[in-house]
């Protein structure tokens, strides 16, 4: 439903996106995720037509957000980073207004704008000026904004910045909520946040796509070697030989575990092999009581700073984000 081709731009001379391809399908939660100044924002802004590209096409249901800009844009709410509201009116007046921008017919516009105002928790503050809203409030009325005329894909810049964490948890909600019927897109620099949220996660660095998939396949695709902590009840001999009886073992180191007549053991286990059962059965034949049992897995934190830090550390150049620059979009 949306298609990324070749999509590339230049700031003077510098390259915020690098060729960036990739296809959105229907009815999903996709997080792109990256550190600031990765290019999110800018990827976004081309794609609901705000900003043109350099070079590359984006197809939004197979119209060409450029050239076909009114089919395209009709199928897209977009929430920026910095939502354009008009402080000095109300929600609400500012809900008709976007209502009336967005060509909502009459007879349906205030049936809907009661519906966007009610799941968006806007009522209490519906008569209230902008200005005088918190910044909670009024990234929930660039939401509503968003969402008036149900447009099938809902495209969110960083959704929770700025909010404290009862604002965030209730805005994830409403977000999940949304995917039930619409295609949802949203940025952020928080890898937990995206892990919550999304079905599938894009992570973008320098302006490239570095890894797309699900959250669990990321997860097992990057997956090493897997690390097995014991701690057995016995002597560090006892737990030694029945180490050697189990399989896919690449290396064991024995450790003093603190605790009297306890061995602390590490296992190195094969990719992909779950040898915990084993584990478990062959200390059991020998009858040494397992107190416990843990591995430790690669996570998403591992992934994404091995994405995004390898590259940095020897590319310095001087384009890099500054964070007084007020150009970030
Ligand atoms: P993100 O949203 O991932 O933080 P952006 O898309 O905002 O990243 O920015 C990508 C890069 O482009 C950054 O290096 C940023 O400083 C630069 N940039 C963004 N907007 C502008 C602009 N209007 N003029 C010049 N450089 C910009
Ligand atoms: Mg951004």
């Amino acid at each position: 439903m949306i298609e990324v081709r070749n999509l590339v731009k230049y700031y003077g001379t510098h390259m915020a996106v690098d060729h960036l391809n990739f296809t959105i399908k229907k009815g999903q939660i996709y997080g792109f995720l990256g550190p600031n100044g990765a290019g999110k924002s800018t990827t976004m802004n081309i794609m609901t037509g705000y900003l043109g590209a350099t070079q590359g096409q984006v197809f939004i249901n197979g119209h060409d957000i450029l050239s076909e800009p009114y089919k395209a844009k009709k199928d897209i709410g977009y929430l920026p980073e910095q939502p354009p509201l008009y402080m000095d009116m109300t929600v609400l007046e500012y809900l008709k207004f976007v209502a009336a921008l967005k060509l909502i017919d009459k007879s349906i516009k205030s049936a809907q704008l009661d519906q966007v105002i009610s799941l968006v928790r806007l009522g209490p503050v519906k008569n209230r000026l902008i200005k005088n809203l918190s910044k909670g409030y009024r990234q929930r009325v660039g939401l509503a904004g968003a969402l008036i005329g149900f447009p099938e894909i809902i495209i969110l810049d960083e959704p929770t910045v700025g909010l404290d964490p009862q604002q965030i948890i209730e805005i994830r909600q409403l977000i999940r909520g949304l995917a039930k019927d619409h295609t949802v897109i949203l940025s952020s620099h928080i890898l937990s946040e995206v892990r919550e949220v999304c079905d599938h996660i894009m992570i973008i660095y320098q302006g490239k796509l570095v890894a797309s998939d699900t959250p669990e396949n990321l997860e097992q695709k990057m997956q090493g070697n897997e690390t097995i902590e014991l701690l057995v009840k016995g002597s560090p001999e006892q737990t030694g030989s029945v180490i050697r009886q189990l399989p896919s073992i690449l290396s064991s180191q024995i450790e003093d575990s603190g605790e009297a007549g306890c061995t602390k053991a590490l296992l190195t286990v094969k990719e992909q092999n779950d040898i915990r059962e084993d584990i478990f059965w062959t200390f059991c034949k020998n009858e040494l009581p397992l107190l416990r049992l843990a591995n430790t897995r690669t996570t998403l934190e591992d992934i994404f700073l091995e994405l995004t830090s390898s590259e940095s550390s020897r590319n310095n150049d001087s384009t890099k984000e500054d964070p007084t620059d007020e150009s970030n979009l």
